[in-house]
This record gives C-alpha cells, structure tokens and sequence, in this order.
C-alpha cells in the first residue's frame, strides 16, 4: 500500500479515502493462518491528508484468521481488528534521517523521504503486535471439563463445578 505524496498535496490538507489489501507473509516469523491455510490478508481502510511536511493517517483494518479455541482447542476462525492514527514526517531534500526531537514524547516518529509512503511495513507490524492473547470460538465458551475432559459446548458431564474449580485452582498455583 503506497501514498503518493503530489496527491495529497493537490488536496491542499484535506483527508483523502484509501483501501489497501495487504497480504501478510514473513519468512521470518510464524504468521497465524487465515481461513484455509491461506496468507492472512489486512484490508485496510484510511484517511490521509498532508500538513506540514507531514502524511497523518487515521482509519482501521480487518483480517480473518483461523486458530484453536483456548477453552474448547475446537478450530475456529475469528476477525482481527484494530485501528490507528499515525503521522510519518516527510524528510525534505538535505534533511537527514535523525529523529529531529530526540528525547521528547516523539521520539519514535515516523520518517520517510522521496514522493511516495509505502505502509505495508507499518501495518505488518502493526498487525503482529495486535495478536490476541487468548482465541475464543465464542464469548461464552464453556470449554474443556478440567476433570473428565468433556467439551461442555457439546454436552454436560456429571463432575459437579464447584469441587473441581477449587481443586482445579489448587493444582495450577501447585503446578506454578
Ligand atoms: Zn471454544
Ligand atoms: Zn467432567
């Protein structure tokens, strides 16, 4: 996904719509699969304008994935959302690369030079980094019954709740 600069400057500071798709692939890191095996692929929607030497970007994207419940371990595919706002500053010609206010609240800002933004590094990592910690099936996963292991969605076992979630709880601060 790549904004051309002359476009947003032809804008004159107003936001312009964009919609980018962006497969997720990476020799280097594990990618959680999509529906079939497939690549994961971000599409993204956003607004971006040109002020100050400066892209700002705002918008969300969505990607569909498929991984294991972590109540039922039952394969289950699920949305992955997340929104942004960013600003990259726009290096002019003789600027060098140096974060220009080292040691403020900046400090991480965004640079880029030349007449094009490409983001898909951006929102690879973005993507990444907004990796659920636990996958559900559903909200109201009744999961694994710790003692029997019956799958409490499908069907109720005769283990009674209330002896087994204490001793449940003991066994994993002991297991700690
Ligand atoms: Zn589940
Ligand atoms: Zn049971």
């Amino acid at each position: 996904m790549e904004l051309f600069v002359p476009d947003l400057k032809k804008a004159g500071g107003r936001f312009l719509d964009y919609h980018g798709e962006i497969e997720i692939k990476d020799p280097e890191i594990k990618v959680p699969p999509g529906p079939n095996g497939k690549f994961p692929v971000l599409k993204v929607f956003l607004k971006a304008a040109y002020v100050n030497n400066r892209i700002l970007i705002k918008g969300n994207w969505q990607t569909e994935l498929t991984g294991e419940c972590s109540r039922c371990l039952e394969q289950t595919d699920y949305t992955l959302k997340e929104s942004f706002s960013e600003e990259f500053i726009h290096l002019q010609a003789g600027e060098s690369g140096r974060v220009p206010y080292a040691g403020s609240e900046h400090e991480e800002q965004y640079l880029f030079k030349g007449e094009s933004l490409r983001l898909d590094e951006y929102f690879k990592h973005s993507f990444f980094i907004s990796q659920p910690l636990k996958i559900l099936c559903r909200e109201d996963c009744k999961g694994l019954c710790p003692i029997c292991g019956q799958d409490r969605n499908k069907s109720l076992c005769s283990c009674t709740d209330e002896n087994i979630d204490q001793r449940w709880s003991l066994l994993k601060k002991l297991l700690k």
